[in-house]
């Protein structure tokens, strides 16, 4: 007989078959499998009594906590809808979305208590913070669960609002499952992996990766802030087998004087952000099998992963990090990409013409929450939803990308990748990241301009970073100014190129 797939299944089955097995460490805390989903089920009865009905909408501001892990799988159980909440946002941002959603309660863990209660007296609803009010919501009483339409609304995800205000992604339940399925496995994730949580749940990747660990039997070990010296001593001290973070994140791993040589291997899922060479053979030398991904929100997280290739057995792990630099070989699991021309041709994979990266499967969203004009213009006419990135396909069918369509810079008629010449810059040993931007030119139309973190002892040296450049890109190319500077980042650390654009033409 036919099922309906639902991410809560996950944690059902390991709470028979890992029952005695730790799945969530958050802090002192601990609790087995058997323990964590007994809690789950029981919460998922509270929420109920708290009069939450199929359909509604939770909102939830948690950092990375059993908290929050609880409620991805008792929310959805109870045929509600979970709307995580990035946890760095301004309290008028976070009532801007939780407005938009119509959540009807909000819970949140301790240290964001003092926000949740302004966004929620703001909005004008009920919040349950972590301690007895959460605890009390995990009664004994457990009603018979609600069933499941696989194509129902399990979550609104936000956008990281990197270009503009965030969008609700509506996640369907179906494909929040077979994402998590594809996650354990593209991950390695297996019963004594030790996932610690540097990427912040309310993500999407996080998503995939709550219920991936649970399918695999892994244990989730919680990390409540990003502190890299913490990182490097949990990595140490908990066994830690995987993680998955951002490449901001990865180079303060890299910059903290923490960092050592570890005595295990450790597997490290980026993206999300372009990581540069650099930064990738970096990490390898410190002892870390870096993935490279690429996702994004409407696709619950990545669809485009570094597939391991057996002749890689021979080599280096630094060689291998030069081979993984390049965007991802194929796509995961039941997810098809193309690269189209702008009437929606498929561009020839020969590695060189760029074009728009559309794609389709089971992880793509329903839709934008209440943005119907959005979902329109997100989707080609034959159904396949439209990246908004630039990539060129291969001939073996990998696939790179090449830059965001809003970040392409044109000047006097030639495109220049902002990825391109970030990644030059960021091969220099002073530079820690940069971002490169287009600035309105007469003459030019724009002109490019770099933004540059310099490491702590590095003097500013405009003419030597331009000459690093010209070295390797064509005129054309070289940033025509070089400001210095700390970069601005969104919560999930990628660089915020609309801030660098509003101030560039002020200034
Ligand atoms: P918004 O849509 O609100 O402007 P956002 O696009 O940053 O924000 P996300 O869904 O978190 O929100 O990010 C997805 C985007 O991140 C992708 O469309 C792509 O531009 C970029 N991205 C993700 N992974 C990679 C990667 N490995 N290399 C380059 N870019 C990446
Ligand atoms: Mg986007």
């Amino acid at each position: 007989a036919f099922a309906e797939l639902t991410p809560t299944a996950f944690l059902s089955r390991a709470a028979r078959v890992f029952a005695g097995r730790i799945a969530v460490v958050d802090g002192d805390r601990q609790f087995t499998y058997a323990e964590f989903a007994d809690r789950v089920e029981r919460l998922r009865g509270g929420l109920a009594r708290s009069g939450v009905r199929p359909g509604d909408r939770v909102a939830v501001l948690c950092s990375n906590s059993h908290l929050m892990l609880e409620l991805h799988t008792a929310v959805p159980a109870a045929g509600a809808v979970l709307v995580p909440l990035n946890t760095r946002q301004s309290v008028a941002e976070l009532a801007y979305i939780v407005e938009h959603s119509g959540a009807t309660l909000m819970i949140a863990t301790a240290e964001l208590a003092v926000t949740a209660g302004e966004v929620a007296a703001d909005v004008g609803i009920e919040s349950i913070v972590e301690g007895p009010a959460y605890e009390n919501l995990i009664g004994e009483d457990v009603p018979v669960a609600p069933s499941i339409d696989e194509r129902g609304l399990l979550a609104i995800n936000y956008t990281s609002g990197t270009t503009g205000r965030p969008k609700g992604v509506m996640y369907h339940h179906r494909g929040a499952y077979l994402q998590a399925l594809a996650m354990a496995y593209h991950a390695r994730l297996e019963p004594g992996s030790r996932y610690l949580w540097t990427l912040p749940m309310f993500h999407c990747c996080g998503w995939s990766f709550t219920w991936a660990v649970a399918a695999a039997g892994g244990t989730n070990v919680c990390l409540r802030a990003i502190d890299p010296l913490e990182i490097w001593h949990l990595l140490h001290t908990e066994g830690i087998t995987h993680f998955s973070a951002a490449p901001t994140v990865l180079t303060m791993l890299a910059e903290s004087s923490a960092a050592t040589g570890l005595s295990k291997r450790v597997s490290v899922q980026t993206g999300g952000a372009p990581p540069s060479p650099t930064l990738l053979e970096r990490m390898a030398g410190l002892g870390f099998d870096v993935e490279h991904l690429y996702g994004m929100t409407e696709t619950f997280g990545p669809v485009i992963v570094n597939q391991w290739q057996p002749d890689w057995n021979a080599l280096d792990p630094v060689e291998i990090a030069k081979l993984k630099a390049r965007q991802g070989i194929g796509n995961i699991s039941a997810t098809a990409a193309r690269v189209v021309d702008a009437s929606g041709n498929d561009i020839p994979g020969d590695a060189s013409t760029i074009g728009e990266l559309v794609v389709r499967g089971n992880n793509v969203m329903l839709g934008y929450y209440r943005d119907r004009a959005a979902t329109v213009a997100s989707t080609t006419v034959d159904g396949w939803l439209r990246t908004g990135d630039l990539a060129v396909m291969h001939p073996d069918g990998y696939v790179e990308i090449a830059d965001r369509a809003k970040d392409v810079i044109i000047s006097g008629g030639e495109n220049i990748a902002s990825v391109e010449v970030e990644r030059v810059l960021d091969s220099h040993p002073d530079v820690v990241q940069s971002a490169l931007i287009g600035r309105p030119d007469e003459k030019w139309g724009e002109v490019p301009v770099a933004y540059v973190e310099l490491r702590a002892d590095a003097q500013p040296d405009v003419d030597g970073l331009r000459a690093h450049v010209r070295k390797v890109l064509a005129g054309y190319k070289v940033p025509r100014e070089v400001v210095f500077t700390d970069l601005p980042k969104t919560a999930t650390g990628k660089i915020r190129k609309d801030r660098l654009r509003a101030s560039s033409d002020g200034g």
